[in-house]
């Protein structure tokens, strides 16, 4: 019972952490710590705002021009990739991955370099309140992801002032020479780098504290996370030489580039996630959401192969639903699917996050349990069983009339039998495991069904004999507590 009270007790955590996910932009469900870490992006980005205002460059007419341009343009880059933005966005947040710069920053990133920081900021806050009223976050994580981006933009027209780019970029027109070519180089990856780390360090540092999880994966991202945002910081770049080098209305034509992109981009992410569904797809069933036969052969046996190699022990149970055909006549097809599906939740319920549970033909199923043996597995299966025994599922009375329920007149409750074979006793192959797991269901289903017997549980000194549950008595009615009987060993 011990493992079923470890499952137990893993469900009701898990469950708190999901509640947790699910209210995750509520400041009062945060740490102390993590809304410490919020506060202080939340004043590093008025900081900023602060810092800019003081140092900026009082802005010229052109530069008026620009800002009006660039934040035109973000606006309807913004309204023109909606659909794949947000999908995009949808995707990676159900996968709970990091995003730093979304494809928006390629406006930002062009306006930090070539307009007064404090337009810059002036830019970003018009196309964030614009996405406010779009993408429905909440306040509090709007203001700290605006904050990011600020601190992102002031960092970048920081490393412009401080290479003296600014009298570069302001001049009109610009002059084409080997030095100011360089600068400008330098300028653009200084900038890069910069717009990329204020925007990912209080991100990574927020994301460290809120989930305790310190990888470089989780908070600064994957690889090709990286190198997405890489190419929209560079897109920025190419923004912002368009918009010094060529005529304002040049800028038209990086409207079209960026969006093109954008929806590139959200073709992959829309690709990719559907190839990840037919995987999944491939290696589940339908009808009860568990492994298939495919997922679980795979799964199954590197399963046995690590607990083999760590000197673990596994255990498979073989489920078979017992005379499901007399289901399937007393409440019809569909009646028997729900039968199926609802066992299939009681093995979801009743394991460990990790066993592998599949199915593995019509009422048949299997379970594999990593790192545990054979007496555990039966406390496990015996669990099962019993709450199958109690399940009270609705189905559609076949003949009309009222719903029935499992185990209520005129039904019968349903009853599953398991057979159990765990490594190394009988064997240290998923193959072996299988074979003799079947035998014991085989035993279990002439031993008159609804039990569970373990081949593992020989006991030689009693004579070829080997141990199932529950006794005979407890077997019809409700279940009574696990008790081993002794029975005897099939030819
Ligand atoms: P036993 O206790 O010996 O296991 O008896 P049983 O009737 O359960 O065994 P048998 O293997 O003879 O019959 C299994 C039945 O399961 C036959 C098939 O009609 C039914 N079945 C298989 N797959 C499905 C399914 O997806 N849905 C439904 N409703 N029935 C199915
Ligand atoms: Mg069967
Ligand atoms: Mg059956």
């Amino acid at each position: 019972m011990a493992v079923v009270r470890v499952s137990r007790a893993r469900k009701a955590k898990e469950a708190r952490v999901s509640d947790k996910y699910r209210s995750k932009d509520a400041l009062r469900s945060l740490s102390g710590a993590t809304v410490a870490s919020v506060l202080l992006i939340d004043f590093a980005g008025l900081g900023a705002v602060a810092w800019a205002w003081l140092r900026s460059d009082t802005p010229r007419l052109h530069h008026w021009v620009l800002f009006a341009l660039l934040t035109a343009l973000a606006l309807a880059h913004m309204a023109l990739t909606r659909p794949s933005e947000e999908r995009r966005r949808a995707v990676r947040q159900e996968r709970a991955l990091v995003e730093y710069v979304d494809q928006n920053g390629i406006w930002s990133a062009a306006a930090a370099l070539v307009l007064p920081t404090t337009m810059a900021i002036a830019l970003v806050l018009i196309v964030r309140s614009r996405r406010f009223f779009t993408a429905r976050k909440p306040l509090g994580l709007w203001t700290s992801t605006t904050a990011t981006v600020v601190l992102a933009v002031v960092a970048a027209g920081s490393v412009r002032d401080l290479l003296d780019a600014a009298t570069w970029l302001g001049q009109t027109p610009v002059v084409f020479d080997t030095g100011a070519g360089l600068r400008a180089l330098a300028v653009m990856s200084g900038a890069v780098v910069v717009y990329f780390l204020a925007e990912a360090v209080p991100i990574g540092i927020y994301r460290g504290i809120r989930w305790g999880k310190w990888s470089l994966l989780y908070t600064i991202g994957s690889r090709d996370d990286n190198k997405l945002i890489l190419h929209t910081l560079l897109l920025g770049m190419a923004v912002a030489l368009v918009a010094v080098v060529l005529p304002p209305p040049a800028l038209l034509g990086m409207l079209a580039i960026a969006v093109f992109d954008t929806r590139n981009v959200g073709r992959i992410a829309a690709l990719e996630t559907e190839s990840a569904r037919h995987k999944t797809a491939a290696i589940t069933d339908a009808r009860t959401g568990l492994l298939n036969r495919r997922g679980f052969d795979a799964l199954a046996a590197a399963a046995v192969d690590i607990d083999h190699a760590n000197g673990q022990p596994t255990a498979m149970l073989e489920i078979d639903i017992d005379k499901f055909k007399g289901w399937n006549s007393r409440i019809g097809h569909p009646g028997g699917d729900k039968v199926l599906a609802a066992v299939a939740d009681v093995l979801r319920r009743d394991t460990r996050t990790g066993d592998i549970l599949a199915r593995t033909g019509g009422e048949e199923m299997a379970v594999v349990l990593p790192g545990t043996d054979w007496t555990t597995a039966l406390d496990v299966a015996e669990r099962i069983r019993r709450s199958v025994q109690n399940l009270e599922t609705e189905v559609v009375n076949p003949a009309g009339g009222n719903t029935l329920r499992l185990g209520h007149d005129p039904l019968p409750p349903c009853t599953i039998s398991i057979g159990i074979a765990a490594s190394p006793e009988q064997g240290t192959t998923i193959t072996a495991l299988e074979r003799y797991a079947d035998q014991a269901l085989e035993v279990a289903k002439r031993n008159g069904r609804n039990q569970v017997v373990a081949l593992a549980m020989l006991v030689p000194d009693a004579g070829d004999q080997l141990l199932c549950s529950p006794a005979p008595q407890d077997r019809a009615g409700a279940a009574g507590d696990q008790t081993a009987e002794r029975m005897p060993v099939p030819q």
